[in-house]
């Protein structure tokens, strides 16, 4: 596929009457009754994009007004009826159309009576697939995403092209792609909460980074939520390009039926097709012509699994057509965001990490294989019905001392018996007080829960910055007493 590449190839080839060669079905809004389930920030830009369509807008919430707050005041002065509370999903069979909210669990039994009525219901990103003409870039999996997704945007940016990064990140896609105009890249997060509820959704460049055990208490089972990812594949044609971890066996397995254009990414090969790493190199080798974007070293992001979001980010980056140039200037200067593995302090020769995100088995694995200094690990939230049994090994080789919190802090403790010595506390706050206690010079202090936040905080943001004012907060004499528990 020589001089091969998704952007000069997307500008060259516009169908009349199509976009991007794509041919979507526009969603005729004027006039209909649409229901949007769950007003958080996807929920209310789903909401203000149907009113310009000039639909008729419900919003429905479990909350109430007092627990939903201000923008519920101005959803509702832009016109949007409400029906908030128990009763939330009473009027559900009377819509033409159905808009949910990546937090709405679908094996409710009102959703099992909307699809024996035949109303249709779609996702939030599905509704801005249907009103953009960007370029979408899709990724997802189960670690990495927000840091890929920020990757790649920040090489767009170096790159000088006009680009923005949306989704699950935080910025919902309605708010964004509605008002992009063709060409332009929107590099879109995507949970498999979201992509549960796409039909056409079709993204030109797709990315599956990871596949591990997750959110076993919003599937039935684990092969559930792998499917859900898969569907980031299921529209694709033949001209789009599929990205694949090639070193993950449940990646290529879910990829299986992809009809884009294959490329995949290892950090333990090098490929015919794709981005990998040799003799300590990030190397592209997308039409046969091998080429050097960095050294490993000179990647800014650290540990091995944001070696495998740089060589992903690289490869989508490449087959948009950017040099690894541009890729290079961003990777020596990413820093990586908040709460995924942040250096916090260094207090008495204790460094403390937040990796409040590290919020399943897999991601505290990769977090433990950062380093190779003893850990005071302090983890438990809210328990997302994980099997936790996987931590073991790694906690009994680097986890000097276990510091549990949260109504998972039971479940952990019996699941990782024997591994280490451990305790339980009642806040974060205490628990970095014993952690501060336990660790010796030298040693780590690792934020990293394997669980959600929502037991003890808003969200992991909140308790990244909890964790991080509480480890600011400790007192000089702890350098003195440190070591000695
Ligand atoms: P996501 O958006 O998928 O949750 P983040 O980039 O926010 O991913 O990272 C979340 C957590 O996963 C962090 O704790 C980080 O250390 C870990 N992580 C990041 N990238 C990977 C990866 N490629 N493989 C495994 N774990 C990862």
């Amino acid at each position: 596929m020589p001089g091969f590449t998704l952007r000069v190839w997307l500008t060259r080839n516009p169908e009349p009457g199509t976009r991007n060669c794509m041919v979507v079905t526009m969603l005729d809004l004027a006039g209909k009754r649409v229901i949007v389930v769950g007003l958080a920030r996807s929920g209310a830009a789903a909401c203000r994009l149907l009113l310009k369509q000039g639909a008729t807008v419900i919003g429905a919430d479990r909350r109430g007004v007092r627990e939903i707050g201000a923008d519920l005041c101005s959803l509702e002065r832009d016109g949007v009826g409400l029906e908030l509370g128990e009763q939330y999903l009473h009027s559900l069979l009377l819509a033409d159309l159905i808009v949910v909210s990546p937090g709405i669990d679908l094996r409710e039994p009102s959703f099992q009576r909307v699809r024996e009525a035949g109303i249709p219901l779609i996702g939030e990103v599905e509704l801005a697939y249907r009103y953009s003409e960007a370029t979408l870039i899709g990724i997802t999996g189960t670690n990495g995403k927000s840091t890929t997704t920020t990757l790649l945007g920040a090489i767009l940016t170096q790159a000088g092209l006009p680009s923005h990064v949306a989704g699950n990140i935080g910025t919902p896609l309605c708010g964004v792609a509605p008002s992009l105009a063709a060409g332009e890249f929107v590099v879109t997060e995507l949970s498999s909460f979201q992509l549960e509820t796409i039909r056409e959704f079709r993204p030109r460049v797709a990315l599956l980074l990871n596949l591990a055990p997750d959110h076993l208490d919003r599937y039935d089972c684990v092969e559930d939520y792998y499917r859900a990812k898969a569907r980031i594949f299921e529209n694709q044609q033949p001209s789009d390009v599929a990205i694949v971890n090639a070193d993950d066996p449940l990646v290529l397995q879910a990829a299986v039926q992809a009809r884009g254009r294959r490329f995949a990414f290892s950090r333990t090969r090098p490929l015919d097709a794709g981005a990998y790493v040799s003799e300590d190199h990030l190397i592209l080798n997308l039409d046969g012509r091998r080429e050097t974007i960095c050294r490993v070293s000179e990647v800014k992001i650290q540990g091995v699994h944001n070696l495998e979001n740089a060589l992903a980010a690289s490869l989508a980056a490449a087959v948009a057509g950017i040099s690894p140039m541009a890729i290079r200037n961003a990777l020596v200067s990413f820093e990586g965001l908040p709460h995924r593995l942040e250096y916090v302090a260094e207090i008495g020769g204790v460094r403390y990490i937040d990796d409040s995100k590290g919020t399943n088995v897999g991601a505290v694995i990769r977090s433990l294989q950062s380093f190779t200094v003893p850990i005071v690990l302090i983890a438990g939230g809210k328990d997302k019905q994980s099997d936790f049994g996987p931590l073991v090994p790694l906690v009994r080789e680097r986890v000097k001392r276990l510091i549990l919190i949260g109504q998972a802090a039971p479940t952990l403790r019996r699941a990782l018996a024997g591994a280490c010595p451990m305790e339980e506390t009642s806040s974060l706050e205490e628990a970095v007080r014993c952690a501060a206690t336990a660790a010796s010079p030298g040693e780590v202090v690792l934020l990293s829960p394997a669980c959600a936040s929502f037991d003890m905080f808003t969200d992991f943001e909140e308790r990244g910055r909890v964790f991080k004012a509480a480890v600011r907060g400790l007192p000089p004499a702890a350098d003195s007493t440190r070591g000695q528990a």
